[in-house]
């Protein structure tokens, strides 16, 4: 299966200065700190984590709406983390987002045709407007709305309707890539299936790549192939979905999967529950060692003073965590 995809040691750092008119700088925020993978063509990636873990920001350089600080970012083979804006278009293209709101991201002064025609024109993928109303209204059947939408305002739909018309949005140039930013977090337990159930039916009739970013492990479960667990800019724990939480080693992925329900009672019964206390460390100050260590049940002494490496567990599963060495799981 070819890699769309090839993720190499991404960081980006935010920079915090101090000072009123002169700003010294003091630190950096290491949102992304040095992640490492790929992601095969028709694949769903799951990034996860508690808020402030880095997924978001992992995203964002991935698609080069920000600049990343180090590392490389291969896209259908090609190297794009120092494309100029001209340079990014085709890819632009090829690579398109959906937000957790859609309320922020329809412009409301545009009518759903503006906002669907727009990119069609942009990108030079129709030759007219007449053209680019026509594929528009192909696009809304598509996702479920009719053609008498086109002349109505973003504000005149419901939450669930605007992500179709964001959905649609991302759709019309054609991407092959999707990334989804927690897309259904934000909308009623009620549509949030529909919604699902619309994105697993593009990836079948269009073969799509998803990237998924989510805190929802029963979804990204349910949908995802691979999983990459993030803290504090790192991945800590990585493989195959089925194998990662069924077979869970990291204590932090451990405690996210005992907060989240199991449909399964069996299951439920075996696992022994880890619950996380304490909140997310500050990224400025990120602890020494392993920077899960304040949080964890199972800490040693070499916790707090060394950084465990990423250790291979099978040929799908990675884990950095000291336990492997000292258990040999
Ligand atoms: Fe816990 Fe140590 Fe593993 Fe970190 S390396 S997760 S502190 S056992």
């Amino acid at each position: 299966n070819e890699t769309i995809i090839k993720v190499q040691n991404l960081k980006k750092y935010f920079p915090i200065a101090k000072g009123f008119l002169v700003k010294k700088h003091v630190g950096d925020v290491k949102a992304v700190d040095d992640i490492s993978f790929e992601v095969k063509k028709k694949e769903t990636f799951a990034l996860v984590g508690e808020s402030g873990c880095g997924k978001t920001t992992a995203a964002r350089t991935m698609l080069r709406l920000i600049d990343p600080t180090d590392g490389k970012i291969e896209v259908f083979g090609q190297d794009i983390s120092n494309l100029t804006r001209k340079e990014l278009l085709p890819f632009r293209r090829k690579m398109q987002i959906v937000f957790q709101n859609p309320i922020g991201s329809l412009n409301p002064r545009m009518t759903i045709g503006q906002i669907l025609t727009e990119p069609l024109l942009f990108h030079k993928i129709v030759k007219n407007r007449q053209e680019a109303y026509d594929k528009a209204v192909e696009i809304l059947r598509m996702v479920g709305l009719k053609p008498y939408h086109m002349d109505r305002y973003p504000h005149q739909f419901s939450g669930g309707q605007k992500q179709r018309i964001a959905i649609a949005r991302a759709l019309s140039v054609g991407p092959e890539i999707l990334f989804l930013d927690e897309p259904t977090s934000a909308l009623d337990v009620s549509v949030q299936a529909q919604i699902i159930n619309l994105f697993l039916k593009f990836q079948e009739e269009l073969d799509l790549t998803y990237i998924f970013i989510s805190h929802d492990l029963s979804l990204v479960r349910f949908i995802s192939d691979k999983v990459a667990v993030m803290y504090l800019g790192r991945i800590v724990e990585m493989g195959d979905v089925d194998e990662v939480f069924e077979n869970p080693i990291h204590p932090y992925t451990k405690a996210l999967l005992s907060a989240s329900p199991i449909p399964d009672p069996k299951v439920e019964k075996q696992r022994k529950r880890i619950i996380l206390t304490g909140n997310v460390p500050n990224p400025i100050a990120r602890p020494s060692g392993c920077f899960f260590h304040p949080r964890c049940p199972f800490k040693t002494e070499k916790c707090e003073k060394e950084y465990p490496q990423m250790y291979k567990i099978s040929e799908n599963h990675q884990v950095s965590c000291h336990l492997v060495e000292k258990e040999g799981v």
